[in-house]
């Protein structure tokens, strides 16, 4: 740390009053010893019988002096030395504090430029812990309100498009602007249909804030993996039909037994599923193969069809994410549905990646075989 000059002269200062106090502090004991030895003949008597029962001579006296200077030097350099570093202590207060006014100011990315010993520097080093926290924690906070504002974005885009179409078509029928019957059937069919997209971006929406929450519960049972992949692929069997695709279950030599919430998983896979049926354009299998491993079962859900390309691999579990930029009716989801399968699989302590390349699109799920109790799970 360095000085600044007035601080210097403080010092210099402190130094000067420190040997001046001392040396009259020395003078007033001398001066008083010296009448209360003059005002005591008894005393003089008996400093003499002392000197002559020891045989102390001059010499002796004289050395016996010099070792007392001594001493009282050396008592008044430790006081001064004493006196010096509790005011240069003070110094290093003082300018730590002056640089907490500076960084309390907002200079969140300044640091506390010296080095000093002892505690002191363990206290710098403390507060550029906490401040550090501190930034990250307001970092943090910021990313959660800019996250906020673009779902508020996203859902007032969702809900508008189909809310306009509603009141369009509602609109027309108000005023009576249709030729026929069936024209007025089209119309209300339509406005049913888009009002019908709004709950299930609804229905997503409070099921994605759901999962969202760790400490949402899981309602736990015992199943057998392969029998509900099983199930699960002969409920879609209808749709893969027709979308002249096949749907096959890679099973196991064994029963895969495992502890999850049944009702989150089977969200999971509809929405994989499904995916595959939407996005696996041109592709003509849907493959799903579930194995045991150590405490956890893999399960990959692949499908053959277009590639997603690399860029967007990452970002396909964010909410809202839809690799083609147009919301096409066709395929219409919300872009929820991998962003609650990722909540689901955290919330059971698992987690779910994807893969794609020209032949396979892949989407693999780890969870473990057993949900660790506690307060929060039940
Ligand atoms: P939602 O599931 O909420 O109805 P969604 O299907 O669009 O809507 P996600 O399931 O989160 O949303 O999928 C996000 C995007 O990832 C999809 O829009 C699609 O572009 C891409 N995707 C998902 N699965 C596949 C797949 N098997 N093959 C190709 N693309 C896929
Ligand atoms: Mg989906």
């Amino acid at each position: 740390m360095k000085l600044t000059r007035k601080e210097k002269s403080e010092l210099i200062f402190e130094g000067f009053i420190t040997v001046g106090l001392i040396y009259l502090l020395y003078l007033a004991v001398l001066i008083i010893f010296e009448r209360f030895v003059y005002t005591s003949p008894d005393l003089v008597n008996n400093i003499w019988i002392f000197k002559n029962s020891f045989t102390i001579g001059e010499r002796q006296v004289h050395s016996y002096k010099l070792i007392f200077v001594t001493l009282l030097v050396i008592v008044a350099m430790i006081v001064l030395f004493w006196r010096l570093k509790r005011r240069y202590k003070q110094m290093q207060l003082r300018h730590v504090i002056s640089e907490l006014h500076y960084i309390a100011e907002g200079h969140y990315d300044h640091r506390i430029p010296f080095e000093l010993s002892g505690d002191m520097n363990k206290v710098i080093d403390s507060i550029h812990v906490l401040v550090d926290s501190t930034v990250s924690a307001m970092e943090e906070e910021r990313k959660i309100e800019q996250s906020k504002d673009e779902l508020i974005t996203n859902v007032s885009h969702d809900i508008r498009t189909p809310l306009t179409s509603i009141i369009g078509y509602l609109g027309l029928i108000e005023d009576k602007q249709y030729q026929s019957q069936e024209e007025l059937l089209k119309y209300t069919h339509t406005a049913y249909i888009k009002a019908k997209q709004m709950k299930i971006l609804v229905e997503d929406l409070f099921e994605y804030t759901k999962v969202r929450q760790h400490t949402t519960p899981l309602n736990l049972t015992q199943f057998d993996m392969v029998k509900l992949l099983e199930q699960l692929a002969a409920d879609f069997e209808l749709d893969a039909k027709k979308k002249n695709m096949v749907i096959e279950v890679i099973q196991p030599d064994s029963e895969i037994m495992m502890e999850a919430d049944t009702e989150k998983i089977v969200r999971v896979f509809n929405n994989l599923i499904s995916n595959a049926l939407k996005y696996g354009v041109g592709g003509k299998k849907i493959t799903i193969e579930a194995q045991k491993v150590g405490k956890e079962v893999i399960i990959s859900v692949s499908n053959d069809g277009p590639e997603i390309p690399e860029a967007s691999l990452n970002q396909l579990f964010d909410r809202f994410y839809r690799v083609e930029e147009s919301r096409s009716q066709e395929t219409g989801g919300t872009g929820l549905g991998l962003a609650i399968a990722q909540s689901i699989v955290a919330l059971h302590g698992g987690y779910i990646y994807a893969k794609s390349d020209k032949e396979l699109t892949r989407f693999v799920l780890h969870l473990p075989l057993k949900q660790v109790q506690n307060s929060e799970t039940k």
